[in-house]
């Protein structure tokens, strides 16, 4: 199956959710085919990635970042970037809107709840996000907006545990919702669920899924 027929397909699967085309493992060939088929959000979990793609393709894709994003990294991305997803301090805020400010953009940002088992896995502790949420330093940032939350399960097939850390993230994102929160702060998008956790995420009411291995089929890619 191509690209554009798996894009098709999982589309059908997630009604209105948005489908994230994680493209880190994959050629510019692939990218090309998603992209000449119509999709436009593509995402890359590597600033210096993310940085040498774009440059390859039609200033119309929004290019996600999902990764864990280091402080110093920030300002590669910040001219173009469309959705960062990955914050995980009020430090790392800052910066983006300090960058933001220097390239006049506002750029939009999910704060990332940690959710799972692995301690490996990044991310705020649901106090942590409730604190960043009334943090008078974080509703003074003009050039960022938290438009949501972001979270990863732990990767098991255990479906009981994933769909409990899914409805756990998913009822934070319930109470911001219906909190009051600074001006630049809403509760709009909810990215959870990949290849392997997608249709859980979605019946949790994921509104963002972010795919690579059941789009693009090649695995080519060094590092
Ligand atoms: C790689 C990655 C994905 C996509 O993973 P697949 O299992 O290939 O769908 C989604 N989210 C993040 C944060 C990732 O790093």
């Amino acid at each position: 199956m191509g690209v554009a027929e798996n894009i098709r397909r999982i589309q059908d699967e997630v009604g209105d959710a948005v489908i994230v085309a994680v493209s880190k493992y994959s050629e510019d060939d692939e990218v090309q085919e998603a992209y000449d088929a119509g999709h436009r959000d593509f995402g890359e979990n590597k600033a210096q990635d993310l940085d040498a793609r774009r440059h390859r393709f039609p200033p119309d894709v929004r290019w996600h970042f999902i990764g864990h994003l280091q402080r110093n990294k920030v300002k590669h991305i910040a001219p173009y970037v469309h959705l960062i997803h990955g914050v995980d301090s009020e430090k790392l805020l800052v910066e983006i809107n300090k960058q933001g400010k220097r390239n006049n953009r506002v750029i939009d940002c999910l704060l990332q709840i940690h959710i799972a088992e692995e301690s490996a896995k990044f991310g705020l502790s649901p106090e942590e996000a409730v604190d960043i949420t009334r943090s008078e330093k974080a509703a003074g940032l003009e050039y960022i907006r938290v438009v949501g939350l972001m979270g990863m399960a732990t990767n098991t097939t255990d479906e009981a545990k994933v769909g409990a850390e899914f409805e756990g993230l998913a009822e934070l994102f319930r109470r911001l919702k219906s909190a009051e929160l600074p001006g630049n702060m809403r509760m709009e998008i909810l990215s959870m669920g990949m290849t392997q956790d997608y249709p859980l995420a979605i019946e949790h009411g994921s509104n963002m899924v972010r795919i690579g291995s059941a789009i693009f089929t090649q695995k080519l890619r060094k590092n």
